[in-house]
C-alpha cells in the first residue's frame, strides 16, 4: 500500500469518527437526527469495515471504542393497529367556527344542531401509543411516521401512570394514546446537571432525548410524565370520549385534569384564551388547545382527509416572534421556477431553533411592507412552517434601493413572468433552467419520492456539474462513472457501493410515488395518490394526459392540476424521459383491493341531493369499499345514485340504459 493510500484511509477514519460522533449527538441528545437511520448505519458499517481491514490504522478512541457512542439505534419497529393521525391547525375563532360547520355539513346535520366537543391543552411533548392485550402492556410505540413507530417500552417503565397491567374491566385489546413530556421544573433540574455543550434547548427536546435513549437506564432516571388523550383501535367500542376517559381512571391511567366540554365555539374560544393567559402558571409547555368531537360513532363516520382526522382540530397559540436585522436579500429559484425573495438574517434563537433565513414570500409583499436591506424586522415561526418576515420594526438609516422583481431569472438569465391571478414570479425556462433542473432532480431522489439514501442536494449538484447526470434517468447509469466517482473527495469504494445499492433499492416503486417524483406542478402527494388509484399504470397515465375528459372525470383532481399534467406531457422531452424511466424502474401497478362489497370495483356517479348523508360522506364510504367515483355519466358507469332534484345526469343514465339506485338502496347495499 502506498503512503498516499495509507493517508487516505487514515483521513477517512478520522472523518468517520467525527461524523459518527456528530450524528450520535444529534440523534440521542438533541433528538434531531440530521440523517436517516440507514445513512447513519452506513457510516458505522464503513467504519468497522475499514477498521477490520486495516487494524493498524484504527484511531484511538474511535467510534467502536466509544461506549457513549453506542451507535446502533435499534428500537423494534411497531406497526400501529390504527394510524396515529396529526391534527390540522386553527388560529382564531373563525377557524374553529368553520371547523364545526364542516363537521356538520359532512354529517349532513343542521348547523343549529349542537355537537359536544372535548377541549384539552395541547401538551408540547411526544405522542405515545400504548398497546394493551388482555390488560397487559405489550408495547409503547412512538408516533414514527404515523403508521410505524419505535417500541420504547423499556424506556418508559418508570413512568408511574403507565401501568403494566390495567385494573378491572378492560377490553381484550386496546391502543391508548397520549403525550410523554417533562415538566418545566424537571427540565431545569436535568439541564443544570449537563455541561454546556449537552444542554437541551427546551423541555420537548429533553423529553425526546430521554425517551429515545438507547441506554434505558438513562431514560429511566429521567422523570418523564404521561397523560392519555385518545384511543386508537379498541376491541370494545366506546360511544363517547368522556365514557372512555372514565374508563381510563378505572384502569389507572391519568388524563389531563384541565378539560372543557362544550358545543359552543365562542365558549370554547373563551376557554382557549383563559388557558393561554394562565399558560405560564402550568408546569408543562403547551402550544394550543385540542378540540375533538365527543361522539366516537360520529368520529368514525367523519374519518380523515389525508393525515388529518375530520373530527378534531388544534387551536394553536400565536407563533413565536423575534426581531433581527436583514443583512441581505437573495432570490431562490424553486423546482417549478418560482422566484422567492429570501431575507438573510442576523442569526437569532427563536424557540430553541437558530434562524438565519426567512421568506419574504413575493415581491408584492416586499413592496407592501416596504422592506429593505438593513431594516430591523419582526420574524415569526409557527410550528414547522418556514420562518417569515412579518413587518419592519425600524428602517435602516442607510438609504438602500427597494428590492425590485428581477426581469431575468437570477440563475439562468431567462425571462421571468407572472401568471394571471398569481403573485409569484417565475422563470420561463422550465426545462433548461439550472436551478429548476437541480431542484427537480433533488425532488426525484427525495424521501417522499424515490427515497434514494445518501443522495442529497450536495451529491445532485456535484454529479450534475460533472455532467454525470443531466436528467433523472441518468441516475440509473451512474455505475459507469465508478472510478471517477470513487476518486472524488469524500467518496470511496464503499460509499460508492452504498450509493449504487440505494439506487438499486429505489427501483421498485409504487405508481403514486412515481407520479409524485416527476415533480409536476400541483401534483403533490394527495393528487398523486388519486391519479395512481384511478389510472392504475403508467401507460394509462400517459394516455389520460391527452384526454381532458378522462382527467376531468377523476374525482378530486382540479382544473389547475389537469392543465399542469397536460403541460408536462406537451413537452416532448418529458415523454422520452418517462419512457427511459419506465425501462429502469419496476413501477408497481395499483391493484384494487378485493373488498367484499357490492360496490367494489364499480364505477359510480352521484347526482342530486342526498337526504340522510352528505355527498362527501357518500363518496368517502364508496371509496373505502373500492368504488371509483366518476363525475359524469358514460357507458363505463356501472351505477348512478340518484338523490333529490337530480338533473341531466339522471336523464343521461336513462338514455344510456345505466342502472340507477336511490339513496336508500345505495345505503342498504353499501352497509350489507
Ligand atoms: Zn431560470
Amino acid at each position: 500500500m502506498s503512503k498516499e493510500d495509507i493517508n487516505r484511509i487514515k483521513n477517512r477514519l478520522e472523518e468517520l469518527s467525527k461524523l459518527i460522533n456528530k450524528h450520535n449527538f444529534h440523534y440521542h441528545q438533541n433528538d434531531k437526527p440530521l440523517i436517516t437511520d440507514k445513512e447513519f448505519d452506513k457510516l458505522v458499517i464503513e467504519n468497522s469495515f475499514l477498521e477490520k481491514k486495516y487494524p493498524n490504522l484504527k484511531i484511538k478512541n474511535g467510534p467502536s471504542d466509544n461506549v457513549g457512542g453506542k451507535s446502533k439505534n435499534k428500537f423494534k419497529k411497531i406497526q400501529h393497529k390504527s394510524p396515529m393521525l396529526s391534527l390540522a391547525n386553527g388560529f382564531n375563532l373563525e377557524d374553529i367556527k368553520e371547523f364545526d360547520e364542516r363537521v356538520k355539513k359532512y354529517l349532513n346535520i343542521e348547523l343549529i344542531k349542537k355537537l359536544d366537543y372535548i377541549c384539552e391543552p395541547k401538551i408540547d411533548g411526544l405522542s405515545l401509543n400504548l398497546t394493551y392485550k388482555d390488560g397487559i402492556l405489550i408495547s409503547a410505540a412512538t408516533r414514527g411516521d404515523g403508521l410505524v413507530g419505535e417500541d420504547v417500552k423499556k424506556n418508559i417503565s418508570n413512568i408511574k401512570n403507565i401501568p403494566t397491567n390495567l385494573k378491572a374491566d378492560f377490553p381484550n385489546f386496546i391502543e391508548i394514546r397520549g403525550e410523554v413530556f417533562l415538566t418545566k421544573s424537571d427540565f431545569e433540574k436535568i439541564n443544570s446537571k449537563l455541561d454546556k455543550k449537552h444542554k437541551f434547548a427546551n423541555p420537548r427536546n429533553a423529553a425526546a432525548g430521554s425517551l429515545r435513549q438507547l441506554d434505558f437506564n438513562i431514560s429511566r432516571s429521567r422523570p418523564l410524565k404521561f397523560l392519555a388523550h385518545g384511543v386508537g383501535f379498541s376491541s370494545h367500542e366506546f360511544n363517547y370520549f368522556d365514557e372512555f376517559f372514565l374508563n381510563l381512571q378505572k384502569w389507572g391511567i391519568k388524563k389531563n385534569d384541565i378539560s372543557f366540554k362544550s358545543s359552543n365555539m365562542s365558549s370554547i374560544f373563551d376557554f382557549y384564551n383563559k388557558i393561554n393567559q394562565s399558560r405560564s402558571n402550568l408546569d408543562y409547555d403547551i402550544d394550543g388547545l385540542v378540540i375533538k368531537l365527543n361522539n366516537i360513532f360520529l368520529q368514525k363516520r367523519l374519518g380523515n382527509v389525508g393525515k388529518n382526522p375530520r373530527w378534531a382540530i388544534a387551536l394553536k397559540f400565536s407563533a413565536e416572534k423575534a426581531t433581527t436585522t436583514i443583512q441581505d436579500i437573495n432570490f431562490q429559484v424553486g423546482r417549478t421556477g418560482s422566484i422567492t425573495p429570501v431575507a438573510r438574517l442576523q442569526s437569532i434563537n427563536l424557540g430553541g431553533v437558530i434562524i438565519s433565513n426567512a421568506t419574504l414570500h413575493n415581491f408584492d409583499e416586499i413592496k407592501k411592507k416596504n422592506i429593505q436591506i438593513g431594516d430591523i424586522v419582526e420574524i415569526q415561526r409557527a410550528g414547522d412552517v418556514i420562518p417569515q418576515v412579518i413587518k419592519v420594526i425600524k428602517k435602516s438609516s442607510k438609504n438602500s434601493n427597494l428590492i425590485s422583481p428581477p426581469k431575468k431569472c437570477p440563475v439562468c438569465g431567462s425571462k421571468t413572468f407572472k401568471e394571471k391571478n398569481e403573485a409569484v414570479l417565475r422563470c420561463i425556462n422550465t426545462y433548461g433552467c439550472y436551478a429548476q433542473k437541480i431542484s427537480q432532480i433533488i425532488h426525484f431522489v427525495s424521501k417522499k419520492a424515490l427515497n434514494i439514501d445518501g443522495f442529497g442536494e450536495k451529491q445532485v449538484q456535484q454529479f450534475y456539474e460533472l455532467k454525470f447526470i443531466t436528467d433523472v434517468s441518468d441516475i440509473f447509469t451512474l455505475k459507469s462513472f465508478k472510478s471517477k466517482i470513487e476518486a472524488l473527495e469524500g467518496w470511496g469504494e464503499l460509499s460508492f457501493k452504498n450509493l449504487i445499492n440505494s439506487i438499486e433499492n429505489s427501483k421498485k416503486i409504487s405508481l403514486d410515488k412515481f407520479i409524485y417524483s416527476l415533480g409536476i406542478r400541483f401534483i403533490g402527494e394527495v393528487n398523486s395518490e388519486i391519479l395512481a388509484k384511478e389510472l392504475k399504470n403508467i401507460d394509462n397515465f400517459i394516455l389520460a394526459s391527452r384526454k381532458t375528459d378522462v382527467l376531468s372525470n377523476i374525482d378530486g383532481v382540479g382544473p389547475k392540476a389537469i392543465n399542469a399534467i397536460k403541460d408536462y406531457f406537451a413537452y416532448k422531452e418529458n415523454l422520452i424521459l418517462l419512457e427511459k424511466l419506465s425501462k429502469y424502474l419496476d413501477i408497481k401497478e395499483n391493484k384494487i383491493k378485493n373488498i367484499n362489497n357490492f360496490f367494489n370495483k364499480k364505477n359510480i356517479v352521484f347526482t342530486g341531493t342526498l337526504k340522510s348523508i352528505s355527498r362527501d360522506e357518500a363518496k368517502y364510504m364508496a371509496k373505502k369499499v373500492g368504488a371509483k367515483i366518476l363525475s359524469s355519466v358514460s357507458k363505463t358507469t356501472d351505477y348512478v345514485i340518484i338523490g333529490e332534484k337530480a338533473g341531466s345526469k339522471a336523464k343521461k343514465a336513462e338514455e344510456l340504459g345505466i342502472n340507477t339506485l336511490t339513496e336508500d338502496m345505495f345505503l342498504k347495499k353499501i352497509n350489507s
